[in-house]
């Protein structure tokens, strides 16, 4: 084909995508590649407007919860991953009952409505343990959703417990899961997935078990992990495969794409993907996904210029304020926020920020900065440990 005539091309998939139409991964793959920025921006914007009806155009949401980590004891041992230590090294903890409820208190106080419960492959915990805290969390706190685990865990549960996968959801769900994180994605491509996390399940287990929960009333989101050496033709793949199951079950609520952070783990600096990458991703991913209602950009990972930037890209949410998190950071994310500046990057964006709950519906829409929320305690990693393991690491409540 002649420059011009996939120029034409371009032109042509563009605005098909952006009125709703599906492209094929072949005609993603050339507007990933190939398609100028601006004008892939454009279309996913126009895409993203599509979805949304009346006020809900101009809102772009936040929430506020926060990732308790419970163990850092995994076997799984992901190249990519600065959070784990092995079964029996002296570094590794679990946390007590006592200490996950502590974290869940002290969240529901700071306006927290999510917990997400995210550790380790411990062969120390079996399906007993999950129960037994669940039921604990829903016990003192009804009022806060078990967005937590996700595929991985489910496998990993199974094998500890001598569970089918249908028995340890049904188990968990009963014990007070809400929805299942869309972490352990990664890439769901094998040869990229086994180059990084050769023992963690394949990536066909990974979304069989989301189409199995998504089939028993569990919800999910799903993610994924840009930038440990995958080819542009694999991340294009990773969401084909991801949309053929929504084609399905309709049970991804929520598409996370982030960057991988290259600290303290094995892979360490061998690739990462370029801000440009990250938000050709997203735009792509917004006209990619006909299926997915929602598209979260990450501040976290990329910044918050370009988190920021993610909401004229196709993204409609800016995801957590994330009062802890502690395993992407000990890979060396050092960006900070607190509620009032991603309200104020929202806001400074032409959007109308929102705080959301877990099913996305707004829970206090922000249309007038003088009634903003201000409480200087809502703040990202109000008390991640990681940030010990940061050696230029940045007090908690700076940016
Ligand atoms: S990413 Fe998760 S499964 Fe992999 S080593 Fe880290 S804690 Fe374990």
């Amino acid at each position: 084909m002649t420059s011009s005539a996939v120029s034409t091309k371009i032109d042509t998939l563009l605005r098909h995508a952006a009125d709703g139409g599906r492209i094929s991964p072949e005609e993603a793959l050339l507007l990933y590649t190939d398609a100028p920025l601006h004008a892939l921006g454009e279309a996913a914007d126009a895409a993203r407007k599509r979805r949304y009806a009346g006020d809900s155009v101009n809102i772009a949401t936040y929430i506020i919860d926060r990732n308790i980590n419970y163990t850092n004891v995994c076997l799984t041992a992901c190249k990519f991953c600065a959070f784990y230590r092995a079964p029996g090294h002296s570094e590794g903890w679990t946390h007590t009952d006592d200490e996950i409820l502590r974290r869940c208190g002290e969240a529901l106080d700071l306006g927290a409505t999510q917990i997400m419960l995210q550790g380790g492959h411990s062969p120390a915990l079996g399906i007993e343990w999950y129960e037994r805290t669940f039921a604990a969390i829903k016990q003192a706190y009804p009022e806060l959703t078990l967005h937590s685990l996700g595929a991985s865990e489910v496998v990993h549960i199974g094998k500890v417990s001598k569970l089918d996968h249908a028995e340890v959801i049904t188990r968990l769900h009963a014990a007070g899961l809400d929805s299942f994180a869309g972490a352990g994605a990664e890439i769901l491509v094998q040869r990229p997935r086994t180059a990084i996390a050769p023992l963690k399940e394949s990536g066909e287990t990974w979304l069989s078990v989301m189409e199995l929960a998504h089939g028993m009333g569990v919800e999910s989101t799903a993610t994924f992990m840009m930038g440990t050496g995958e080819t542009n033709a694999e991340r294009i793949e990773h969401l084909r495969m991801i949309r053929d199951v929504q084609d399905r079950t309709g049970g991804f609520r929520s598409f996370i794409p982030w960057t991988y952070q290259p600290e303290n783990n094995h892979l360490k600096g061998r690739t990462q993907a370029t801000s440009l990458e990250y938000l050709r991703m997203v735009a792509l991913a917004r006209l990619f996904f006909d299926n997915i209602n929602h598209l979260q950009g990450s501040w976290l990972t990329t910044g918050k210029d370009i988190g920021q930037l993610t909401l004229h890209f196709g993204a409609d949410d800016l995801g957590s304020v994330m009062l802890e998190e502690n395993v992407v950071s000990s890979a060396g994310a050092r960006h900070r926020s607190n509620r009032t500046e991603l309200i104020e990057l929202i806001r400074s964006a032409g959007r109308v920020p929102a705080q959301r709950d877990t099913l996305y519906k707004h829970l206090s829409v922000h249309a007038d900065p003088a009634d903003d929320p201000v409480d200087a305690r809502v703040h990202s990693h109000f008390s991640s440990t990681a940030l010990k393991l940061l050696p230029t690491g940045v007090p908690a409540a700076a940016s």
